[in-house]
């Protein structure tokens, strides 16, 4: 029989609860499958893992949630964790939606997916106090040619601090041996790697910043308001929409010395990034020429990338800087625009160059 393992905290009905920001796609789902199962399996504990997902999967922010709990104690709950003893975000730019860090206290540990130090994930997250963790899975994961879900799953058995190492490799091995075996060792490198360059600072109450009060997120819309079907009709909404965490650590960056405005990524972009200005051609005949991307709308696809006969844009590893630094706003129509309220977010800070709404303000 295992012998059980002691969780650190627990709350008020005797659970140790994990919680994952992430997109569909990276495997925060499949890293709380095998972190549950190993608890359960190996280590002595009841626990459960389950995921919340939008209405589209791959692309889109989804949460993920573990719950653990002494053996003699059973899981007969399903809600989604609010108040997470330990939170890992797959995806920097996830910092920046509304609910990505609610409900943590003061036992809270934070591991995060960045390049980023502690100390600057503290200010960005506006923490308190409590525990960071920085890993730069993304980077671990390409250099070994596997997913970051793996490399964050060993950043969060060295931050959990109470998880066995080798209980989880032996269930990451079995998970994969039998349909993947060439895949075994790669992932367990990215394991490792994750678990030994996780660098994890606390910080003590300090008065920087202050505890917000947990409030449960309610939906603007629901069942009693939602416009027939579903469907939101007023134009120009997709404007406020923020693809940013639906990248995967690649962007295209634009080279406007390269460019010939042929326009062939403006028709192969799905989601109109592109922003265009009137100018002149190299004859100096009127012409629409190609200013940049608006990083808010694009999804990382990299289609334009590859279109683009004269690599006028590049793939790059998403850095903020660079992002905040390039990116143009792509500024609506008016009549659109004026239907919505102003409350378009800047995931990097305010851009360099005005937005319709600073142009009118
Ligand atoms: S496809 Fe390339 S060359 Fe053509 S407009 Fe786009 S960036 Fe410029
Ligand atoms: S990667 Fe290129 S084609 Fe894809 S959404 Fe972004 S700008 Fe558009």
């Amino acid at each position: 029989m295992v012998e059980s393992a002691k969780l650190p905290y627990t709350n008020e009905l005797g659970f140790y609860e994990m919680r994952f920001e992430s997109i569909g796609g990276l495997g925060a789902n499949l890293a709380g499958q095998i972190l549950a199962e190993a608890m359960v399996l190996g280590q002595g504990l009841n626990g459960a893992s389950f995921s919340s997902y939008g209405s589209e999967k791959k692309g889109s922010p989804i949460k993920s949630f573990v719950r653990l709990c002494a053996a003699d104690r059973e899981v007969r709950t399903s809600s989604p964790v609010e108040r997470p003893h330990l939170l890992a975000i797959f995806h920097e730019a996830l910092t920046g939606l509304d609910g990505t860090t609610e409900g943590l206290t003061s036992e809270s540990t934070v591991v995060v997916n960045t390049t980023r130090t502690p100390a600057e994930m503290r200010d960005i997250l506006q923490l308190p106090s409590g525990r960071i963790g920085v890993v730069d899975a993304l980077g671990i994961a390409v250099q070994e040619k596997t997913r970051l879900n793996t490399a964050m799953l060993g950043a969060i058995t060295q931050a959990a601090g109470f998880i066995d190492r080798e209980v989880v490799r032996k269930t990451i091995a079995d998970a994969l041996s039998q349909r993947y075996p060439s895949l075994v060792e790669p992932n367990l490198r990215t394991f490792d790697r994750g678990y030994h360059e996780l660098v994890l600072e606390d910080f003590a109450p300090d008065g920087k910043y202050d505890w917000i009060p947990f409030t449960r997120f309610v939906p603007a819309l629901g069942y009693a308001n939602v416009p027939l079907g579903g469907t939101i009709i007023n134009p120009g909404n997709t404007i406020l929409k923020d693809l940013s965490p639906s990248r995967q650590g690649f962007v295209p960056l634009f080279h406007r010395d390269e460019c010939i405005d042929c326009g062939k990524c403006e028709m192969t972009c799905p989601d109109y990034c592109f922003v265009w200005e009137e100018g002149v051609d190299k004859r100096g005949r009127p012409a629409m020429v190609l200013q940049g991307i608006d990083y808010q709308h694009c999804k990382g696809c990299l289609k334009c990338v590859e279109i683009c006969p004269v690599e006028a844009l590049t793939m790059e590893r998403e850095e903020p800087e660079l992002v905040r630094r390039t990116s143009i706003e792509l500024v609506g129509p008016p009549e659109a625009l004026v239907a919505m309220e102003r409350s378009k977010f800047h995931l990097y800070g305010e851009p360099e160059s005005p937005g319709y709404w600073d142009k009118i303000s």
